[in-house]
This record gives C-alpha cells, structure tokens and sequence, in this order.
C-alpha cells in the first residue's frame, strides 16, 4: 500500500508532463477520486469563437484513456477534415483542432455562454468520461498568459504554436492574476483535514506552474497548509523532456538543471525529487532545505507513471510523517 486510503491529495499541472503524473497517481492510488488535479489555465484563449482549454484538454483526453500518445496532445485517432475545409476557406489553421477534439471545445463555448462557470462544465464533462479524478481550473476567471519577447509581448499560443517558441523570451505576465480568485475546488482541496501532499507535477515552472501560484492566496495557502508540498523536476539532464522549458530558462540566464528548478520553488515546497542522471545535484538541492528524493523519473511507459507516483507518494508520506 502507498498511501492511506483515507488521505486526499492534490497535484499542480500543466499539460503534457502534468498529466503524464496524474496518469500515474490515478492508477496507483486506491481511491482517485480523492485526487484533484489543479489545472493551469493560462494556456487558455478564445480561437475560432471557441474557448480551448489546452491544458485542461490534455489532462481530461490522458484521464479518459482518449489522448494521443504520440503526439503528447489531442485524441487518438484523430481526423482533420475540418481544418482542412478550414483551409481551403481561407479561415485561420495554426492551431489544429481535430475533428473529435472540436466536440469538447464546441460544447464547453456554449455551457460557459449559457452562463455556467469553467469548474462546473469541466466536472460535468469529466464525469461524462468516467474520469474517477477530480480535475479542476486553478480559476473560473481568465488569467492568459503572456509572453514577453525579444519581438514584443505574445499572447501565449501565438508564442508557443504560431511561433514555435522561437522568439526569445524575456519574461511572463499573469494577466488579470490580481482579480482572479481561486476555483472553489481548489481552495475546498486545500482545506481538506485529511489532505496528504500537494504534488507539484514535472510541468514548466514558468508557463504551467507559475500562473497556478500567481492567482491570489494560493501561494499563502501552500505555505500554511499542514501537507507536506512536493515537487518533481521537469528536467532530466540539463534538458526538458518535451517542450520549451530548458530554452526558457538558458533565454533568461539559469542553466537548465533540476537544481534550477528547485531553487525556483524555493520557500514554497518540502520535498523535491530529481532524477537519477541528476543525483550529483541532491547534495546542493538539499542545501536549499528541501528534502530530497532520487529515483527515475522519465515516464513513458505505463508502468514508469506508476512507478513514479508510487516513489512520489511514498515520499511524500514519509515528509507528512516527519512534519
Ligand atoms: P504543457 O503545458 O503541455 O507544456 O505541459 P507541462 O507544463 O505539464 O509539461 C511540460 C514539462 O513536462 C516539460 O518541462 C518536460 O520536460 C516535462 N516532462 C514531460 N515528460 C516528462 C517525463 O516523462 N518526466 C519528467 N520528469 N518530466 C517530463
């Protein structure tokens, strides 16, 4: 057994490396439905009169056993007929919106039209997949992401898809972060008595994580909450898995290393855990006060996910246990 039945458990994601935990985490917990995913909703942008909720997309098509392995985002077995009519319309195709995968943005447009907020359509929909997890909006008010570039502020994905994250970046803004207020599945999350660990997942601190700490509160609620906060590094060997991280952090000067990304979350977490090809860098970690966890982090196949999460929540119980 790797956890106590009874504990809860929250994780902080973005997308791709997010969900590839939460993946792991569900199937290894004996009760995932008291698991909620946090999800970072800076991604998220109004496109072809939709909203699209990337992040939320990934983690909900990964929990559903929907999502395309291969590409890491959109549904397995996906068509394209419709941007390909699109196109010949002349009408805006830089951002691929499957044939299935329009479904779920079409529906959730018209539910938040009607009215309804982010949290309640995502829940529903969730359900409707036979997503045992809670998976929630880190808010229900828009807080997009911009880049700020060597070629002029960005919103995110005309930084990330249009332009291939080629420009350089100089920083981020959390736009309306001051206004927003935590969703009220986040906050009743943190408020549980039988919380066991917030997981910060192996996402971009900057594009996933940051905008999840930039909403007001959540960063006082992490530092009083009584669970043990854990991070595990999203980068292997001085470079991301997947994505624009490493680059992200050489364009503003820190050498991409798990050691980086440790002192990134510096004051917020209790644990961190890096990987095996990073272990000369456990000493100085655990010099910033953390304790430390080495184990393989790299998770591609099913049983790397599970394997992961087990490590993750052990430690994780051994950090609430020394508290
Ligand atoms: P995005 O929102 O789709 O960009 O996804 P995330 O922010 O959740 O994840 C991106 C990060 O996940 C990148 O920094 C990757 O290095 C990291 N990542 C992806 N796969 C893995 C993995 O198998 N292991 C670890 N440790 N990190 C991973």
């Amino acid at each position: 057994m790797t956890s106590s039945a009874d504990a809860s458990y929250i994780a902080l994601s973005g997308g791709v490396g997010g969900a590839k935990l939460a993946l792991g985490l569900c199937d290894v917990l004996e009760n995932p439905g008291r698991l909620t995913v946090v999800t970072n909703t800076g991604d998220d942008f109004e496109h072809l009169g939709l909203k699209v909720c990337p992040d939320l997309d990934t983690l909900t098509y990964t929990l559903a056993g929907l999502a395309n392995l291969e590409t890491g985002w959109g549904r397995a077995g996906e068509s394209g007929a419709f941007m390909e009519a699109l196109g010949a319309l002349g009408g805006e195709t830089w951002f691929f919106l499957g044939d299935k995968d329009l479904a779920i943005h079409v529906e959730r447009t018209r539910r938040l039209r009607a009215g309804e907020s982010l949290s309640t359509v995502t829940s529903d929909l969730c359900a409707r997949l036979g997503i045992e997890a809670r998976i929630v909006p880190m808010s229900d008010d828009p807080v997009p992401t911009v880049v700020e570039t060597e070629d002029g502020p960005l919103a995110f994905q005309h930084y990330f898809v249009r332009e291939r994250c080629r420009p350089k970046v100089l920083g981020f803004r959390h736009e309306g972060a001051e206004q927003a207020r935590a969703s009220s599945g986040f906050l009743d999350a943190l408020a549980a008595p039988d919380l066991g660990a917030v997981i910060v997942c192996p996402s971009n601190p900057y594009i996933s994580i940051d905008p999840i700490l930039a909403v007001p509160g959540v960063r006082d609620a992490l530092a009083a909450c009584e669970a043990p906060v854990i991070a595990v590094s999203p980068i292997i060997g001085g470079e991301a898995v997947k994505g624009p991280t490493a680059k992200m952090m050489a364009e503003r000067g820190i050498a991409p290393s798990a050691l980086a990304i440790a002192e990134h979350y510096a004051g917020l977490i209790d644990g961190f855990v890096l990987d095996e090809a990073d272990r000369a860098e456990a000493a100085g970690i655990a010099a910033t006060g953390v304790a430390v966890e080495v184990t393989a982090t790299m998770m591609t196949a099913r049983e790397e996910k599970q394997a992961l999460s087990r490590a993750v929540l052990a430690f994780a119980n051994r950090r609430g246990a020394a508290r």
